[in-house]
């Protein structure tokens, strides 16, 4: 009954290749997703997130509720930054909260971050 001929060897091999990289590749998203969703488990009230004040060195973290963290995903021009981090000749301060500011792209720069923000689904709005 074993007499299925494995002609093309080298194709086979070549799918084991793709699919072992695909795996490796779900498997990194996945633990993302797992990690993530663990994150909005664990802390109800906020999330952490990384400032995203246009200085590239800045590591620091704000505590965000998650609802308002996507609110200001919702527009692609602004962007949570702590306070005083706000680059005044790129950006203004839009609204103020408890630990971070919400800061809005102006002329070029809120074109560059409105073109590379991620198209809108058609998930409603
Ligand atoms: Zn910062």
């Amino acid at each position: 009954m074993e007499s299925i001929q494995h002609h093309a060897a080298t194709s086979s091999d070549e799918r084991d290749i793709r699919a072992a990289r695909n795996q490796a590749m779900f498997r990194a998203v996945n633990d993302k997703i797992h990690e993530v969703n663990e994150s909005f488990a664990v802390l109800t009230d906020t999330f952490s997130i990384a400032c995203e004040c246009a200085n590239p060195r800045c590591v620091e973290i704000i505590e965000i509720a998650p609802s308002e963290y996507e609110a200001i995903r919702a527009n692609p021009r602004r962007f949570a930054v702590l306070p005083g981090h706000e680059d005044k000749t790129l950006e203004h301060v839009v609204a103020e909260a408890d630990g971070y500011v919400v800061a809005e792209k102006e002329g070029k720069a809120a074109e560059t971050a409105a073109a590379l923000a991620p198209p809108e689904g058609d998930d409603g709005g």
